[in-house]
């Protein structure tokens, strides 16, 4: 990473102390591991904020939420989904976060034992400014996001940060979010029998009457 995009993440992060306790540590991270100054993570980052507000939770430390980002793939703003996992701390290894398809920028915050969520959603004139912007023209161009000069993409970022929360989305009441009934969480490991690896109890698969992982069983996922 260039030195001075180090030094605009650390100056851009330090705004997050607006964010309460380690929000300028959690913000400055988020950065560091999306990997590049963009409007869409610090927009996630935002709504996963607004969220976890609305429905009166803290960030998740543990496994009680689920975030569903409805962005899906294969166009220019799927950024939004890495910030709304770090704000919300609903991340991907905690199996805490999944991604529909719609091509939407909403995200659903879920409690896992009430079922109560919260759906925030940016207004389009939000989503229709940050594709019109310069940013976005040069990434339509082949610019990669690391190569966006930093006077295009720093404001971005200060500009979504000086906004308030309904300049940016709509916010749904709270509503019942139905989930199907979790299985516990499996603690038994098994040796694979052909390639000698261990995987989860849960995930072995019997072929021959012997314990296998998927990839040696030659079974289907
Ligand atoms: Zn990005
Ligand atoms: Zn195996």
């Amino acid at each position: 990473m260039k030195p001075e995009q180090i030094e605009t993440i650390m100056e851009l992060g330090a705004k997050g102390s607006a964010f309460g306790e380690m929000g300028d540590t959690l913000f400055t991270s988020s950065f560091f591991i999306h990997g590049h100054i963009c409007g869409g993570m610090p927009l996630g980052y935002r709504a996963g904020l607004a969220a976890l507000k609305a429905l009166g939770a803290e960030r998740e430390l543990n496994m009680a939420k689920l975030v569903v980002v409805e962005t899906g793939t294969g166009h220019a703003a799927g950024c939004f989904a890495d910030g709304a996992q770090m704000a919300t701390g609903c991340t991907f290894g905690k199996g805490l976060i999944k991604r529909s398809e719609y091509g939407k920028w909403a995200i659903n915050l879920i409690e896992k034992a009430s079922h109560k969520a919260v759906r925030v959603s940016v207004l389009p004139e939000v989503m229709q400014a940050s594709f019109a912007s310069p940013f976005v023209q040069m990434r339509h161009k082949g610019v990669a996001p690391t190569e966006v000069p930093l006077d295009v993409s720093k404001p971005l970022v200060e500009n979504l940060l000086a906004k308030q929360d309904e300049d940016l989305f709509t916010m749904s009441e709270v509503f019942d979010y139905p989930l199907p009934e979790a299985p516990e969480a499996n603690f038994n490991l098994v040796v694979c029998k052909s390639c000698g690896e261990v995987v989860a109890e849960n995930k072995a698969h019997l072929k021959d009457g012997k314990a296998l992982c998927l990839p040696c069983s030659g079974y289907r996922a």
